[in-house]
């Protein structure tokens, strides 16, 4: 269990088992103010200590490595899992799809079915930065374009009220 508070200036870490911890995991350590994660060998939990200016940011992201799953709960209460191999699939980036067309660019069958993160971070409060295992690292997740493919084929959604 590893659990990392950025409530201070000082982060505050406690590592118990850090080496059943993936760096991938470690390094959503660098979190921008405002959040606090907690990890466990598995999971990482981040969630928001500074509510008021995300209103349509998830309060809560786990990365599920086992499952092959990035999970995100809505404000609404709204949980959407979503594959790794369809997040990579849907990358927004401009090498990934054509921005004057909206035409996909990226083969899905050059994506490995066990694609997953080897790095994810925050960008900003607004999106998530995944580097895949096939080494792409261009796509910006922003809350948006997640929101939008909630509601994709493939993607869980379930309401937690
Ligand atoms: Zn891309």
């Amino acid at each position: 269990m590893i659990e990392v508070s950025r409530k201070d200036a000082k982060a505050q870490r406690t590592f118990d088992n850090a080496a059943s911890v993936d760096s991938v995991f470690q390094n959503l350590c660098l979190l921008r103010f405002g959040f606090q994660a907690t990890f466990t060998s598995t999971t990482v939990v981040l969630f928001h200590t500074h509510e008021a200016d995300m209103a349509d940011s998830p309060t809560n992201i786990r990365v599920l490595k086992e499952e092959g799953v990035l999970e995100l709960t809505w404000p609404s209460n709204q949980v959407s899992r979503y594959p790794f191999y369809l997040l990579r699939c849907e990358c927004p980036c401009a090498s990934c799809i054509n921005e004057f067309t909206g035409e996909r660019i990226l083969d899905p069958a050059t994506v490995p079915r066990d694609i997953k993160p080897a790095d994810a971070e925050l960008s900003g409060n607004y999106a998530l930065k995944f580097k895949w295992s096939d080494g792409h690292m261009t796509g910006l997740y922003s809350w948006d374009m997640l929101d939008r493919l909630a509601s994709h084929e493939g993607v869980e959604t379930v309401n937690l009220t």
